[in-house]
């Protein structure tokens, strides 16, 4: 894991700024009066008097309350449940602990379990005795093991544990709730992964087939079998609980990674022996109806699964998860990987895709024309998919007949007429497009135009009187024009039948439990950013800090920018052989699209984003 110290934050707590670098077992000397023993919320109480954190007023009201009666939680978290507060900030069990850490002058770590190699540390000592001491060991380096603990003064175990593990003890605070979670979380785990393990090499050694076919009889699974349905069991719910929209389980040379994409960016999780991820791979592959024991050709299949209780997912609790899985032999091995299809966040409300209002309003003008082509364009990942299913969704009514042929169909909508590209039977989007016209379509969808067949298959369509959607990648709205003149679409039929154009991009949003203001992000600097545009109204940035919300990245979720080309009159007289693109931007322009950048830095006005972020993920604007 990587170095305590680094995790430490800034507490919103005062008291002793104190040094907080990693020091050995017993906290140093300072405090008067050390006490021994487990924690007290008398004397916590009395430090929080004394650092000026709670008024005499207060602690007298809250000994009264609390009485004399005993209570089996926590010091920390009895008095984190208080509802104390100073400066407008919760002292909450999380800022409490804080707070004790830097009392007793220890390193501060808020538990990730992502980056504790979970099988090095249970070694550490057993589950028995983690949960007597109530201590978690959270990282093992060469000379030194770190202890996460919420008793500071409760350390009579640590020469055991130096003596037992031959490394010096590294105490770190950490929040008792977390400490008691993640005890039984890290020590189940390791367990299965070490079944699993087992069962492993012993198929491997006998025949990795054997644990296939038990997996195969739908009897009551064997013990051994049972750490590979633990692992798996495990790693969705993982999954599920850090938002992750893929999951990677890659062989390498020696081990197998375990990677997560949370919010576009990916995580590794977790190394596990390569019998192990065999084993987890062909238990996936068993769900998904696939073919388990071909292992050299690529394979697609599906998963659905309930979202197990607790998972933190707003309103979800239990709902269904759909998975795509696919498979691919790379050098050292099948990798395979899983696409979370999340309902609630591949179909929003219109009003949910974080259209400006501007943009929203454009937007539902054009779609709420009978017939054109309408193009929503951007790379892969940046959220056209949900854009055309909300869309659709939102035009799906008894009175029309709304069809799409993808490749492949991401997420199953009753509302719509679904068909699949099949290229092994010569069925692709053109085809699909020819058969599905048979159909007497209103509204339709095709996934990509790839091709100048499915382009005329489109354009014919939309000559026909429908109202047609797809995709392209194109960098911006404009360029997608361009894309279609360059496939071989005489501009006439361009101009004839492209109605609009949405170009978007997805940008991370600031975590709402732990944004501050920013107060260096200007009117001005932004101006500077959107030229030739300039800022209106309110401009109010947030700046990203971290917290257990967000895995103390400080972003959380994703929000859509938008750039909306309308076609009008004079944008389509810029279309035409010797093809202009700059005249098109600029009629767009003047035609009231606002590109990529500039909608971007709107969200940083409105604290939903940052300049960063918006840099990142959006082109600079040119009219060229
Ligand atoms: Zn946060």
């Amino acid at each position: 894991m990587t170095s305590t110290a680094s995790r430490h934050r800034s507490a919103g707590a005062p008291a002793s700024p104190g040094p907080t670098q990693a020091s050995s077992g017993e906290p140093p000397a300072g405090t008067p009066a050390r006490p021994r023993g487990r924690l007290d919320w008398h004397q916590l109480l009395r430090w929080l008097v004394d650092d000026g954190l709670v008024s005499d007023d207060d602690a007298q009201r809250l000994v009264r309350r609390f009485g004399s009666g005993a209570s089996s939680l926590h010091a920390l978290v009895r008095l984190g449940g208080a509802g104390l507060q100073h400066d407008g900030r919760a002292l909450d069990c999380e800022a409490l602990t804080e707070w004790l850490a830097r009392r007793v002058q220890l390193p501060y770590l808020r538990i990730d379990p992502l980056k504790v190699d979970v099988g090095r540390v249970a070694e550490v000592m057993s589950l028995q005795y983690a949960e007597m001491r109530k201590v978690l060991p959270v990282g093992v380096a060469a000379d030194a093991v770190t202890v996460a603990t919420s008793e500071p003064f409760d350390t009579a175990w640590v020469a055991e544990i130096e003596s037992h593990s031959r490394r010096r003890v590294k105490l770190v605070i950490a929040n008792p709730d977390d400490v008691a979670r993640y005890t039984s979380e890290f020590y189940n785990l390791a367990r299965s992964v070490r079944n699993a393990q087992k069962s492993g090499e012993t198929a491997a050694t006998a025949s990795f087939e054997q644990l296939v076919e038990l997996g195969k009889t739908n009897k009551q699974l064997d013990a051994n079998d049972q750490g590979v349905v633990q692992v798996v069991d495990w790693l969705w719910q993982y999954a599920f609980d850090q938002r992750a929209s893929d999951i990677h389980l890659e062989p390498r040379r020696e081990m197998g990674a375990i990677r997560f994409r949370i919010d576009g960016v990916l995580h590794t999780v977790y190394q596990v022996p390569l019998t192990v991820m065999n084993a987890m791979t062909a238990r996936i592959k068993l769900l998904g109806r696939m073919d388990v024991v071909e292992r050299r050709r690529p394979q697609d299949g599906r998963i659905k699964t309930k979202r197990p209780d607790g998972a933190e997912c707003a309103g979800s609790i239990g709902a269904e998860v759909e998975m795509r899985l696919s498979t691919l032999p790379t050098a050292f091995g099948e990798k395979l990987v899983m696409r979370v299809f999340d309902p609630e966040t591949v179909v929003k409300s219109v009003e949910a895709l974080g259209f400006s209002s501007h943009d929203g309003e454009r937007w539902a003008q054009l779609i709420g024309r009978s017939h054109g082509i309408i193009l929503v364009t951007g790379p892969t990942g940046s959220g056209k998919t949900t854009t055309l299913y909300s869309t659709l969704k939102s035009l799906a009514t008894d009175a029309v007949n709304v069809c799409t042929v993808e490749d492949p169909i991401e997420m199953i909508e009753p509302a719509f007429n679904q068909t699949q590209v099949q290229a092994a039977l010569d069925m692709g989007f053109a085809e699909g497009l020819r058969a599905l016209m048979r159909q007497d379509p209103d509204i339709i969808m095709v996934g990509e135009i790839r091709d100048l067949a499915t382009a005329e298959m489109a354009i014919q369509a939309a000559l026909t009187g429908h109202l047609v959607f797809s995709t392209l990648h194109t960098n911006d709205a404009a360029a997608a024009i361009t894309r279609l003149a360059d496939l071989g679409v005489p501009p006439y039929l361009i101009s004839a039948t492209v109605i609009g154009v949405l170009a978007q991009r997805l940008a991370r949003t600031l975590c709402a439990a732990c944004k501050v203001r920013d107060e260096d992000t200007t009117r001005e600097s932004l101006d500077t950013l959107v030229r030739p545009w300039r800022m209106s109204g309110g401009v109010r940035p947030y700046k990203p800090v971290g917290c257990l919300a967000c895995r103390q990245t400080g972003y959380r979720g994703r929000v859509g920018l938008y750039e909306l080309l309308v076609m009008g009159d004079e944008a389509r007289r810029a279309v035409h052989p010797a093809h202009d693109i700059a005249a098109l931007r600029r009629q767009a322009v003047k035609d009231g699209m606002r590109p990529l950048r500039l909608a971007g830095m709107m969200k940083v006005a409105e604290g939903q984003t940052t300049v960063d972020e918006v840099l990142r993920a959006t082109p600079a604007w040119s009219e060229s």
